[in-house]
């Protein structure tokens, strides 16, 4: 069975990620989207909110596990003996830091392929940080993320 790995910190999910998400979903027999703990990053929402936004999202499909994971992703991806890693490029500037992470994972464990996906263009400018922004200033997010995370942006920024 070929099983992938979509990683990411996913807060929030977008249509963006969706979008890599659905498709890698028609080429592997089982994809896995891993919520990581990384809290260098400061997270708006918790893990176990990033991953509830998730699995409302993915309800309708039946080959995509939703988890989370902490230390080393080729460490999580060969324990869920995975044979790829997935990750979106939207520009050239995804391009640097992602083939620095591929090649370092490829180091430190030789046997799991990443492989790169473009985005759709109609997501192609998006990222989770464009959209807590938005959000924050009242702006329409409604076009990007799914009507649950619509709704928890809100909730976040109206108690702030
Ligand atoms: P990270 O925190 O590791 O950057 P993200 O949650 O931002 O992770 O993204 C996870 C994955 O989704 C990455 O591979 C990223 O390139 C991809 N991605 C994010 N936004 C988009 C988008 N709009 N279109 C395509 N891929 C995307």
């Amino acid at each position: 069975m070929s099983i992938a790995i979509c990683p990411g910190s996913f807060d929030p999910i977008t249509k963006g990620h969706l979008d890599i998400i659905g498709r890698a979903s028609t080429i592997f027999d089982k994809v896995i989207v891993a919520v990581a703990h990384n809290m260098e990053k400061k997270p708006l929402f918790t893990p176990q909110e990033r991953i509830e936004f998730i699995e409302d999202a993915l309800k309708d499909k039946n080959n995509i596990e939703i988890d989370s994971f902490t230390g080393l992703l080729v460490d999580y991806a060969r324990k869920k003996n995975a044979n790829a890693i997935i990750r979106g490029l939207r520009a050239v500037s995804d391009f640097e830091f992602e083939i620095q992470m591929a090649l370092m994972n490829r180091r430190l464990h030789g046997d799991i392929v990443t492989a790169f996906m473009a985005a759709n263009e109609k997501y192609a400018y998006l990222n989770s940080r464009i959209i807590k922004e938005i959000a924050q200033l009242n702006g329409d997010v409604s076009n990007f993320v799914t009507p649950l995370v619509e709704e928890n942006l809100k909730k976040k920024f109206m108690n702030k």
